[in-house]
C-alpha cells in the first residue's frame, strides 16, 4: 500500500471537524497563507498562476503536455457551467449520465445555457454503465458529448469511468469529466482513460479553501472553444488565452484562496501525491466505516461502489434517533456531519477527505457511539425498506 507523509494536527482553534465533502478541514499552513495581502496583477502573483496551473497539470502524468489548466473564479459550480459551455457548441447536443444531485445539476446548467441533451437518470445512487452509454449513442447520432460525474458526491459512489469513457469513444463521441471531489485523490491519466475536459475545485482533495475552480482540458478542445461560451465571465477560451499572453487572470482572482492553494499543492506533493492522499482518504473511510458498521450502522453502497470520499449511511429505524439531535450531539463532539441526499429513505454522509487521518476516524467513531446511547439508540440498524433498497444494487 501507498504511503503518505501528512502530520495530521487538530483544528488549533478548537473549531470542529468538517466531515463534509468541501469546504473541508485545512492545515494551519494552509491558513497561515492567506494572511498576506497580493496584488494580482504583480509578477510574485502571476509567479503563483504559473506554478499552481503546472503543478495541477503535472498530475494528469503521461500526455499531460496535451493539455492546459485553466483557472476559473467562483465556486466549483462555475467551473462546471464554464466547461460545458465552451466546450459543447452550440449546436452541439450532450448525453447526460446522472445518478445524484451533481449529474442532475450538469443537465440543470445546460437546460439554462440553451445546450440540446439528453438526460440518463438512474436515480439515487444506481451508476450509468458503459453499456447505457453505448444503447443510448448509437440511438442518437446528434448526441456530440457525454458528460459524466466521477465520483457523485451525493452518494459517495464512485462512478465507473473507465467504461463510460470507452463506449464514448467507441461511439466516436467525446467525454467530459465532473471530478471535482476525486481529482487529486483518484488518479485520470490521460494514458488510462481518455476525455477531452475535467472540472474540479480549490476546496476538496488538494485541501485548499474555497473561491475558484479550473478546468484542464486537451489544448485542441481549448483553440476549438473560441466563440462557444454563453458568458463573457465563464468564458474559458478567453480566460486561457488572456492567462497565457499575460500570466493574468481576467478578472480579480481570489488572491488569498490562490495562493493558499499552492500552499495545499506543495503540501500534497510533499506528502506523495495522488497515490499517496488516495490511500489517506481510503485508510479513513475503512477505518470508519468498519467501526460505523460495528455500530451496527449499514452503508448505502457495497463495498465495490464505495468511494474514498464520502459515505452515505441509513439513519437508523430506531424511533429514538433524531437526526438533527444526532446532528448536534455530534458537533459538540467536535464533528460536523452532512446531512443525506436520498429521495427514499433517511439518510446521512460522513466524508473521509481534508486534513483528516485514521486516528481521527476512530475519534468519530467513539463519537458515533456514544451520541446514538445519549440518543438512547440502542439498535442502528435501518428500515427494511431501507435494505431493500440497498438491494436493487445487487440485483
Ligand atoms: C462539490 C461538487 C461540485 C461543485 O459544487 P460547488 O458547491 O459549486 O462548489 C460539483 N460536482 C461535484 C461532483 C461536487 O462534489
Amino acid at each position: 500500500m501507498t504511503s503518505y507523509n501528512t502530520v495530521i494536527e487538530p483544528p488549533r482553534l478548537g473549531e470542529p471537524y468538517l466531515l463534509t465533502p468541501g469546504p473541508l478541514t485545512t492545515s494551519w499552513a494552509v491558513k497561515q497563507a492567506m494572511l498576506r495581502d497580493w496584488g494580482s496583477w504583480d509578477d510574485e502573483f502571476r509567479a503563483v498562476t504559473r506554478e499552481l496551473r503546472t503543478r495541477l497539470l503535472a498530475m494528469l502524468g503521461d500526455g499531460a503536455e496535451e493539455f492546459d489548466c485553466v483557472p476559473m473564479q467562483g465556486s466549483g459550480s462555475f467551473s462546471v457551467e464554464a466547461m460545458l459551455g465552451s466546450f459543447i457548441p452550440r449546436d452541439g447536443k450532450a448525453l447526460v449520465l446522472a445518478n445524484g444531485a451533481y449529474g442532475l445539476r450538469s443537465a440543470e446548467t445546460l437546460r439554462y445555457l440553451g445546450r440540446d441533451f439528453t438526460l440518463l437518470d438512474k436515480g439515487d445512487y444506481l451508476p450509468p454503465r458503459g453499456d447505457d452509454v453505448t444503447r443510448i449513442l448509437a440511438d442518437d447520432p446528434a448526441i456530440t458529448h457525454v458528460i459524466a460525474i466521477h465520483c457523485e458526491t451525493s452518494s459517495g459512489i464512485l462512478n465507473p469511468v473507465e467504461e463510460i469513457s470507452q463506449a464514448t469513444y467507441a461511439a466516436g463521441r467525446k467525454l467530459l469529466i465532473d471530478s471535482m471531489s476525486a481529482f487529486g485523490a483518484i488518479d485520470l491519466k490521460p494514458s488510462e482513460i481518455r476525455y477531452e475536459a475535467l472540472v474540479s475545485s480549490a476546496n476538496k482533495c488538494i485541501e485548499g479553501v474555497p473561491g475558484f475552480g479550473f478546468i484542464i482540458a486537451r489544448k485542441t478542445e481549448l483553440e476549438a472553444a473560441k466563440g462557444n461560451s454563453h458568458s463573457l465571465s465563464l468564458d474559458v477560451h478567453a480566460q486561457w488565452t488572456h492567462m497565457n499572453k499575460s500570466g493574468q487572470w481576467r478578472f480579480t482572482p481570489p488572491t488569498h484562496a490562490v495562493v493558499a492553494f499552492l500552499e495545499a499543492l506543495r503540501a500534497h506533493q510533499a506528502d506523495g501525491g495522488v497515490a499517496a492522499r488516495g490511500a489517506r482518504y481510503t485508510r479513513n473511510r475503512d477505518v470508519m466505516v468498519a467501526g460505523m458498521r460495528d455500530l451496527g450502522f449499514v452503508t448505502l453502497l457495497d463495498n465495490r461502489w464505495l468511494s474514498p470520499i464520502i459515505v452515505t449511511f441509513f439513519c437508523p429505524a430506531d424511533g429514538n434517533f433524531i437526526f438533527d439531535r444526532y446532528y448536534e450531539l455530534m458537533k459538540q463532539k467536535g464533528f460536523i456531519i452532512y446531512p443525506g441526499k436520498l429521495t427514499v429513505v433517511d439518510s446521512f454522509r460522513v466524508g473521509c477527505i481534508g486534513q483528516m487521518d485514521e486516528t481521527v476516524m476512530r475519534q468519530v467513531v467513539a463519537a458515533a457511539k456514544e451520541s446514538l446511547a445519549e440518543m438512547g439508540v440502542t439498535d442502528a440498524a435501518p428500515p427494511d425498506a431501507a435494505l431493500k433498497e440497498r438491494a436493487k444494487l445487487a440485483a
